[in-house]
């Protein structure tokens, strides 16, 4: 009974953490489950896959959100609450990137727990500042800020369990060499794209990164957040530039409603143009566990050969 008494009032503060704070003592450096792992939790996906990455065996890491979910308006459940209440350490993308689980970090931080930003490795003047100010939180589409990020989860992991440095920091390098070889074939099959065409258009402005990189002209009917609603002047104006254009491809993705990019599909064809739609995108989330997604490498791999295939098939663009 004092068991579930203690059990049930932890669950309480943890919840009331969501809220209002908790006065929770601080906790000790990390412990670890029985087999001598750190207990983690990741908010995305994308998080998720970068820690297991750098963690390898020393690690166990569960991902709050799932494939499709959509970071920018993802609401902790209470079970979530749960779940990070009872991990070692919390590893988060931040830059606003999970906009609902801001206060949650801030309150669980001031309890005394383990929390992580891994975009706080990355230094302010490398990111890109949209329209209203925000810092674009799709880090994971420029290799040397994914690769700043990797670096910074090897430090955090190395803080929590020091005896672990070495393999870490193995881990890393050859993480990194991984990178600079998806960012080398990246750049080449993307090459194949005729300059004419080179114009990457989604429903979220999840792709300006990886467009600076690659040399891709990027627009979005949404801004980096998908919690911006999208007017009727918006879908008419992405349909103007794509049929000025001739844009031969726009790109629904995974954790967005492909809803409104049908709205602008139709407007388009209104003015004349018939854009198609290309294969679908990851682009905050990876893909179903066991799909060739369902890491950062693959959903890259997915995502440029959608690109290209849709994007270098344009027999009307010729001058
Ligand atoms: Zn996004």
């Amino acid at each position: 009974m004092a068991l579930i008494a203690s059990r049930l009032s932890r669950v309480l503060c943890a919840w009331v953490l969501l809220v209002a704070g908790c006065s929770v003592a601080s906790r000790p450096p990390a412990p670890a489950d029985s087999a001598g792992r750190l207990r983690l939790v990741a908010t995305t996906t994308l998080v998720a896959d970068l820690v297991r990455s750098v963690g390898g065996e020393r690690v166990t890491v569960q991902a709050l959100m799932g494939p499709g979910v959509d970071p920018h308006l993802y609401k902790p459940s209470i079970g979530d609450v749960i779940r990070l209440d009872e991990a070692d350490a919390v590893f988060y993308n931040g830059l606003h990137l999970e906009g609902r689980m801001a206060d949650l970090f801030e309150n669980m931080r001031r309890a005394g727990k383990h929390t992580y930003a891994i975009a706080s490795a990355v230094p302010p003047d490398a990111l890109l500042v949209k329209q209203d100010g925000m810092p674009d939180p799709h880090i994971w589409f420029d290799p040397e800020l994914w690769g700043m990020a990797a670096r910074g989860v090897a430090d955090a992991l190395s803080r929590l369990d020091p005896e672990g440095t070495d393999i870490y920091q193995r881990r890393l390098v050859a993480y990194l060499a991984d990178l600079a070889q998806l960012d080398e074939w990246t750049r080449t099959e993307l090459a194949r794209i005729p300059p004419q065409a080179r114009r990457l258009v989604t429903a979220h402005d999840a792709f300006s990164y990886f467009g600076i990189r690659y040399g891709l002209e990027v627009r979005a009917l949404q801004g980096i957040n998908t919690a911006a609603e999208v007017g009727t002047r918006d879908v008419q104006q992405l349909a103007s530039f794509l049929a000025e254009q001739r844009v031969p491809a726009i790109f629904v993705e995974t954790s967005v409603s492909a809803a409104t990019l049908e709205a602008v599909r139709q407007a388009t064809l209104a003015q004349g143009w018939q854009v198609q739609f290309g294969d679908v995108l990851f682009s905050d989330a990876l893909g179903a566990p066991g799909s060739a997604a369902d890491t950062h490498a693959g959903m890259v791999m997915h995502n440029v050969n959608a690109i290209v295939a849709a994007l270098s098939s344009t027999p009307d663009l010729a001058p």
